[in-house]
């Protein structure tokens, strides 16, 4: 039983530049509407070096970073119905208010008070966490912590992409970076009832995964990654291109690699414009090109279960566990922002 006056151990954002620290704050207090999470993982995101250097503002601060959360509930608010303690529950990261234009709309990601975990509100690199009861998606057995943890964001970000992309099955499709959103993707696209899966990277470890999960490596070091799509497809191009990467030159290809009527889905993070042929790789073929952020609530509950079927195989993505301490988290942020990342860390409390 949580008492008023428990503290929790987190790692929090004190100021923008400056390592994480770890401090004891309160447990917080949960509404009648709420729930108290006991965490038992949360993955270390690549907005998260964002965050901490101050490129992508935090506030207020001092504040828990994390937006990847699973764990167990603890308690559960007088009104809370859908989930009760001891249940293991994943935790959509955007608190949205339900009434305002763009929740009752269907579009809560843009809801006009949006509190992302671990951005706007404390996150998941911490023991407890208190958040709406509405955000916890029930996550069965079968999942283990982790990788449950890290489908709340990668997995449903391509999951909301490829949606985006109105993927038909026997579509062709090409996917622009093979990271964690990328392997979800090719997985994903092929549950969509893809025919053919391009995966398009100069990582040859990440392109031999990728053929693992059966979709046709490409390796753009090597070969013009769009003459190599157009050969392969017989001049046609794809039906749906996804752009994971954020470059401008990878928009680019995945525009110039379309069919007729193709679907172009940016998801990449960039602040560079994006040029094009304005006639011929875009007017004349009808082409669409679509801009995806984020991800629905509603998505997640079939995500996970595609999941829990093993359509979407989850276990290679995480690659390294650490505890719930300063100096490990702050080492495996500065990795991040060093290299990039091919796995994800999680935080083990
Ligand atoms: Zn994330
Ligand atoms: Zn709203």
């Amino acid at each position: 039983m949580i008492e008023n006056e428990d503290y929790l151990k987190a790692v929090r954002m004190i100021e923008a530049g400056r390592p994480l620290q770890a401090q004891q704050i309160p447990i917080p207090r949960i509404g009648k509407r709420d729930i108290l999470v006991r965490i038992r993982a949360a993955g270390i995101c690549h907005s998260d070096v964002h965050y901490r250097s101050g490129l992508s503002p935090v506030k207020p601060l001092p504040m828990t970073l994390g937006h990847e959360v699973a764990g167990i509930v603890e308690q559960a608010g007088a009104h809370v119905t859908g989930v009760k303690a001891g249940d293991r529950v994943g935790l959509h990261y955007n608190i949205t208010c339900g009434n305002c234009y763009h929740c009752s709309t269907g579009s809560e990601q843009f809801c006009s008070t949006c509190l992302m975990l671990g951005h706007f509100t404390d996150g998941g690199y911490a023991e407890y966490i208190a958040v709406p009861a509405h955000n916890a998606i029930p996550l069965p057995d079968e999942i283990p912590f982790e990788q449950g943890a890290t489908l709340m964001c990668a997995s449903a970000t391509s999951f909301h992409a490829l949606r985006k992309a109105r993927l038909k099955p026997g579509d062709t499709s090409a996917i622009f970076g093979i990271g964690g959103l990328g392997m979800s993707a090719i997985q994903l696209a092929k549950a969509f009832g893809a025919l053919d899966v391009f995966a398009v990277d100069i990582n040859e470890e990440k392109l031999n995964l990728a053929a693992e999960y059966g979709a046709i490596p490409i390796n753009a070091a090597s070969v013009p990654p769009v003459a190599e799509i157009r050969r392969l497809t017989k001049g046609r191009g794809v039906d749906v291109a996804l752009e994971l990467i954020g470059l401008p030159q990878t928009m680019r290809q995945a525009v110039q690699c379309l069919g007729v009527m193709g679907r172009a889905v940016i998801a990449g993070l960039s602040n560079k414009p994006l040029e094009l042929d304005t006639y011929h790789e875009l007017i004349g073929n009808e082409v669409e090109i679509i801009g995806s952020n984020d991800h629905l609530l509603q998505e997640l509950p079939s995500l996970v279960e595609m999941a829990r079927r093993k359509i979407l195989d989850t276990s290679k993505v995480v690659t390294r566990i650490i505890p719930l301490d300063a100096d490990a988290i702050n080492d495996a942020l500065d990795e991040l922002e060093r290299f990039g990342g091919d796995g994800r860390t999680v935080i083990v409390p």
